[in-house]
């Protein structure tokens, strides 16, 4: 279901009922003023988490620690939070321990960029206390208070910056900018977990080209696996054209192609799924041969790597015929082993006998179909197959 404001007003007002304050915050509220779909709507509130679970009657226990609490309505969940404070931050980390406090301008103080710190009323008022609406009309993402000191609390920010330049199409202002160049170095001590979220959502953002011009200059590329040696080669990849990416598949598979870096160590060190590690494998193996694939190249990329790549592809060399190459990969005979029509056991039923060499005969078999040599008919195959039996022995 997606998530509303209008849906989620009652919660509001029956926080204020039970006496205390309640505000939408957070990404949302900056996504709705600027026209854009929302996701998540975050609630913060003066109210305890044990006050929360006394108004409402249906709560989960999210994240409790963190004063959240999740509000359950209508078949929606509302994360609620306590306002807190996290004063005593430890290695430019942000602290895994928070302090409850009652005043919202506490809470909006911690938060990162002036866009981001804006709360809003259920009857609409905004409370702006970092003036986050001129910085959404100029388009610019402003440190809240002091840049240096926000960004030594959690050095996070400083690729959050980044990513939201590109998901937002904004720019960073000089001072948080000249900020985040000072400090990059701190990067160091954030996780890499926390930097490939941020860093993934850079690479699929509108502008791109913003972001990773921003993520070299201000040194942040230095700190981040693998790509500390890259500077010229990022900067020859956020010059191709804007078109983003249609995910962190295309996203990974262009930058890894250009920087001819191996996909596999480089994604491990970056502490990606296994999932999008094949993927961008298949990916980059085939764009290295794109301009002539074999039907076999295509077959063995498969069909999401040959969709991937005919996307990378397009984006690299405008005149690239995207429709030719998924037209080629769906004219394959068969698109997976399992569409052979042939078997292992179909050939021991035939007499040949079960082990290594039956499996370089089902590969050679498979790899004919594919080329078109063979045509994939069980009457072919088999007497095929056997005829290649006796010429291997
Ligand atoms: P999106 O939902 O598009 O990722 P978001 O702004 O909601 O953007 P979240 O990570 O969901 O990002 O965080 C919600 C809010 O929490 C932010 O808008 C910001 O106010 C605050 N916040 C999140 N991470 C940090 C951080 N590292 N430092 C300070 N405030 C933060
Ligand atoms: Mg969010």
């Amino acid at each position: 279901k997606q998530p509303d404001f209008q849906a989620a007003i009652p919660i509001l007002k029956k926080i204020e009922a039970a006496g205390y304050e309640a505000y939408f915050v957070g990404g949302s509220v900056r996504d709705a003023l600027l026209g854009l779909p929302i996701h998540d709507v975050d609630i913060a509130s003066s109210a305890y988490p044990e006050e929360i679970k006394r108004i409402f009657k249906r709560t989960v226990d999210t994240g409790i620690e963190h004063g959240t609490v999740m509000v359950l309505d209508h078949g929606t969940g509302y994360e609620v939070t306590t306002f807190r404070t996290e004063s005593r931050y430890q290695d430019f980390r942000r602290p895994d321990h928070v302090t409850f406090v009652r005043s919202l301008a506490e809470d909006l103080k911690r938060r990162d960029f002036t866009i981001n710190a804006l709360a809003v009323r259920h009857d609409g008022t905004i409370i702006d206390l970092f003036d986050g609406l001129a910085d959404l009309k100029k388009h610019e993402l402003r440190a809240v208070g002091d840049p240096h000191e926000r960004f030594h609390e959690d050095a996070l920010r400083m690729m959050r910056a980044v990513r939201f330049e590109s998901q937002l199409g904004f720019h960073i202002e000089p001072a948080t900018k000249e900020a985040i160049t000072a400090n990059a170095p701190l990067l160091k001590h954030i996780s890499v977990e926390r930097i490939a979220a941020e860093f993934n959502r850079l690479l699929i953002g509108i502008d791109r080209r913003f972001g990773i011009q921003d993520f070299v200059t201000t040194g942040l590329f230095a700190y981040v696996p693998a790509l500390a040696g890259q500077r010229t080669a990022l900067w020859h990849f956020s010059e191709l054209p804007d078109t983003p990416f249609s995910g962190i598949a295309s996203g990974w598979s262009a930058l890894l192609f250009m920087l001819k870096l191996d996909p596999e160590p480089t994604l491990k060190a970056w502490k990606q799924s296994n999932d999008l590690i094949d993927l961008v494998s298949q990916t980059v193996t085939l764009l290295a041969k794109i301009s002539m694939p074999t039907p076999w190249d295509l077959y063995t990329a498969g069909s999401r790597a040959v969709a991937v790549a005919g996307e990378v592809a397009a984006l690299l060399e405008p005149n690239f015929d995207r429709q030719a190459l998924a037209a080629a990969y769906a004219r394959l005979p068969i698109h997976a082993k399992k569409e052979l029509a042939l078997t292992g056991r179909d050939l021991i039923t035939a007499g040949v006998r079960p082990g290594p060499e039956m499996g370089k005969l089902l590969h050679q078999v498979e790899s004919q179909v594919v080329a078109g040599v063979l045509h994939n008919d069980p009457k072919k195959l088999l007497p095929a197959a056997i005829e290649m039996s006796r010429e291997r022995q």
